[in-house]
């Protein structure tokens, strides 16, 4: 029987790890990070994934990016590189931001009359959590940094109204499935929270599932994908585009029959994709830089993640989440949650408790 091998044995590989288990897919999460000699034992037959858009290369990661069933090979590096991503969004005519590339050439003040006053420079690669970005106002009359030419995207500050992001999956034989769309909220480049589903984002939904099934025949893609988006009224902007198992369908392992992880390992080995029952409305909480604290356990109705990582400012650490049989069940542990979180939850805890108001 094959094994699937995940290049990066963070959250994301231990989650697929997890989710193995009851089909009984032998899933092996490989440390791509620290240096070894180590050659692993891949069969012809097995499959190769990845929890990450980019890795070091080593013989480790050669070993396993080379094998003739690393699944979606090309997309990782088309997708990681944002100048390539947006030049393929633009190419096949899915809304995103309006953006350009940051050259020798690019002069700050073409920018502002472009896209505005305030313009934000992401780095092209390498990018997470809000890191690789630069903000351009006009009123600061700051200058393009030297060391951010050819290495950065330049894009017109998109005043949304919300985010969101849909989660999908596409098999070999390009059926697409998706999750409904998920709520998002970032705090400083870093998602806190997610609300899913949503009846009042119903309207949403077949736009965005046109363009990430769009997306993910374009690039022959197979397994899950997430489309992180900015709603602007009732249009989506496309802001990027993730070729794995994502943040914010994290509420799947809660709120459905088929969690995200499962959904991956079916469409890699070629096992059927039935459309994922929700059984529950879900909350999901990041935990960042936060320490465990015993209580969340206490909460009637949360299921914790704990990564097991050492807890650092702006590290994912961890997430709960929350399913909300009813909205009372919901309110009660989103105020124990405020009394027991420290102050940077407050905000997102209180945008939670505005949308079941
Ligand atoms: P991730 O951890 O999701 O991979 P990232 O570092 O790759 O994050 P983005 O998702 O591009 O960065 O941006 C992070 C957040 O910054 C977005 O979720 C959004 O809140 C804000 N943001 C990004 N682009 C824009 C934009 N053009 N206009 C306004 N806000 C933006
Ligand atoms: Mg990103
Ligand atoms: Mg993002």
């Amino acid at each position: 029987k094959p094994k699937v091998w995940v290049l990066g044995n963070g959250q994301l590989g231990a989650m697929l790890t997890h989710a193995g288990e009851p089909l009984a897919i032998d899933v092996r999460a490989v440390d791509i990070m620290t240096p070894t000699d180590e050659i692993l034992p891949l069969a012809p037959q097995d499959i190769i994934t990845a929890e990450r858009e980019q890795w070091p290369e080593s013989a480790l990661s050669l070993q396993l990016s080379t094998h003739p069933h690393f699944v979606n090979g090309p997309v990782f590096s088309r997708l990681a590189d944002r100048y390539s991503q947006k030049s393929l969004l633009d190419q096949i005519q899915v809304p995103t931001a309006p953006w350009t590339l940051v050259d020798d050439k690019t002069d700050i003040e073409n920018l502002y009359q472009d896209f505005g006053p305030r313009v934000l420079m992401k780095r092209r690669m390498g990018g997470y959590d809000g890191k690789g970005q630069h903000w351009l106002k006009q009123a600061e009359a700051g200058e393009i940094p030297h060391d951010w030419r050819n290495l950065a995207i330049a894009e017109q500050a998109i005043n949304f109204d919300e985010e969101v992001s849909l989660v999908g999956v596409r098999t070999r034989e390009g059926q697409c499935v998706f999750y409904p769309l998920t709520l998002n909220l970032h705090q400083d480049g870093i998602l806190m929270a997610s609300i899913s589903p949503l009846t009042r984002l119903n309207h949403l939904q077949a736009q965005a599932e046109g363009m990430l099934s769009a997306i993910m025949h374009e690039l022959e893609y197979v397994g899950v994908m997430a489309m992180e988006c900015f709603r602007v009224g009732d249009n989506l902007l496309v802001n990027e585009l993730a070729p794995r198992v994502h943040n914010s369908g994290h509420w799947t392992q809660a709120g459905t029959h088929m969690d995200q992880f499962q959904l991956h390992l079916r469409a890699l080995c070629g096992i059927v994709i039935p459309q994922p029952q929700v059984n529950f409305q879900c909350v999901m909480v990041n935990l960042i830089g936060i320490e465990n604290d015993p209580r969340w356990l206490s909460l009637p109705n949360a299921e914790l993640y704990w990564y097991n990582k050492e807890v650092r400012l702006g590290r994912k650490v961890g997430h709960l989440n929350l399913s909300v049989p009813n909205t009372a069940v919901l309110k009660d542990s989103i105020s124990a949650l405020q009394t027991w979180m420290p102050s940077q939850y407050q905000a997102p805890l209180a945008w939670i408790l505005a949308e079941f108001a």
